[in-house]
């Protein structure tokens, strides 16, 4: 199957009836779950440098606000459609339960390749984007954030524009922002942070030792960026990473994660020469095309890139022992089923990436009480979450004998269908 023939809302509304299955609750929440509270449409005027107007289509999804206001980030590509856009507001409507923050899920998007853009006309969509959506969202409504093409930057035009429509400054209108906007520490790398929490975790219990288990990562931004990173700290062998590009393999299990991302931003590629400080010198790393990245042999793989990367197509090949999807939707469910019966362990992207919302949380915690947490404080409460909901999610897989994401599922269906029952 390719990427065109998959309706992910379709798969994401699947899971949804197979997990339900596990709880003793009436169809009516089927219904519930399933159906978004507010799908807005707009389009996004702008005038290009060269004079000319474009229109490109924009979009918020509210998919459920039970437990809190909306909230999820805001999406710039070119293949950003709405089925995309009402999957990833579902997945967050879940994703805020896992984590049992009070938080409802949105999300929104552009479909637009921002790469074709100047700096202007970037800013100028970012704007027009808030003026289309201003009245639906909001610090006690709906709160929207960074996600893929979308950054701190972005984030303070944002702000900046909801604050002169509003007519006072509104910093809880939008998490993500650069810690002198309003931001918190540790947010820029709270999702990968998170990750490496519930891995670390995962590994205590299946014994694995860091220095001796090899890690591919797939996307190279702000998620694959810091697990890297971060996994490299912690003594794990770095074997492969891509991005869009394309990407580089070690011979010698030692890519070092900092070095390459300094050879991103010198060559806007991830090959050649690597450079830390003055020193820059030529390593023999192999070129390696992205669909053969997620097939090296490794202990674990993470996509942190787009969705639908595993179908079921390469998914028999995968052969990696455990996936940590820092991406959002990077396995189909059909190729789910395969690696289940494979034996191999995925982490689902409600609770593998959620460490994102969690300090978007947090920073609209700290904007709403006028409150600066330090890194430290915000990384112990983060730690606390990610471990108390990674262990109840394995308990549930242990209890009812399912995969990590269907337990994810019915530890958020059980958490929402409580909240819409306590509230009647
Ligand atoms: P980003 O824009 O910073 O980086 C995306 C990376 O993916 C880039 O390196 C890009 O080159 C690479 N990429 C794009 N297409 C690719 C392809 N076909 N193959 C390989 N690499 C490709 O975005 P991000 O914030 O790192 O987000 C990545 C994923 O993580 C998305 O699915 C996003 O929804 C998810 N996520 C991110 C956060 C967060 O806080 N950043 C939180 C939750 C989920």
């Amino acid at each position: 199957m390719d990427n065109q023939t998959i309706n992910p809302f379709v798969n994401a509304l699947k899971k949804l009836k197979e997990s339900i299955n596990y709880l003793d609750i009436d169809d009516k929440y089927y219904d519930i779950l399933s159906k978004p509270e507010a799908v807005l449409e707009k389009d996004i005027k702008i005038e290009m440098d060269d004079g000319t107007k474009k229109i490109f289509p924009g979009y918020r999804v509210q998919f459920n606000s039970t437990r809190g206001p909306y909230k999820g980030g805001i999406r710039f590509h070119q293949e950003v459609d709405l089925d995309e856009v009402k999957t990833l507001a579902f997945l967050m409507s879940i994703k805020c339960a896992v984590a049992n923050i009070p938080m409802g899920g949105g999300k929104g998007g552009i479909q637009v390749n921002p790469k074709e853009l100047s700096k202007i006309e970037v800013e100028k969509i970012s704007r027009a984007w808030v003026q289309a959506f201003f009245d639906k969202i909001g610090p006690e409504k709906d709160i929207p954030a960074p996600d893929v093409n979308t950054n701190p930057q972005i984030m303070t035009w944002m702000v900046d524009e909801y604050s002169k429509i509003a007519g006072e400054k509104s910093p809880a209108a939008f998490t993500g922002k650069p810690i002198e906007e309003g931001g918190s520490a540790g947010r820029e790398f709270s999702t990968s942070q998170g990750g490496h929490y519930v891995l670390t975790e995962l590994a205590k219990k299946l014994k694995l030792i860091p220095n001796q288990s090899k890690v591919v990562v797939q996307g190279f931004g702000n998620a694959g960026f810091h697990m890297a990173r971060i996994l490299h700290q912690d003594g794990y062998k770095i074997i492969g990473v891509a991005d869009s590009r394309g990407g580089v393999v070690s011979r010698d299990d030692s890519l070092n994660p900092n070095h390459l991302i300094r050879e991103k931003k010198n060559n806007g590629k991830l090959e050649g020469v690597y450079c830390l400080g003055d020193e820059c010198f030529k390593v023999e790393h192999d070129h390696i095309e992205n669909k053969d990245l997620l097939e090296l042999e490794t202990d674990i793989l993470v996509p942190a890139a787009l969705g639908n990367q595993i179908t079921e197509e390469n998914a028999g090949r995968i052969k990696a022992k455990i996936i940590i999807e820092l991406a959002n939707g990077p396995i189909t469910p059909e190729a789910d089923k395969i690696l289940y019966e494979k034996g191999i362990i995925v982490i689902p992207d409600i609770l593998a990436n959620a460490g994102g919302v969690i300090v978007s949380y947090f920073e609209w915690l700290q904007n709403l009480k006028n409150e600066k947490w330090s890194e430290e404080e915000v990384l112990k409460k983060l730690s606390d979450i990610m471990i108390k909901e990674f262990d109840n999610v394995w308990t549930i897989a242990q209890d009812k004998k399912v995969d990590l994401r269907t337990a994810a599922y019915i530890l958020a269906i059980g958490r929402i269908v409580e909240a819409i029952k306590s509230k009647k």
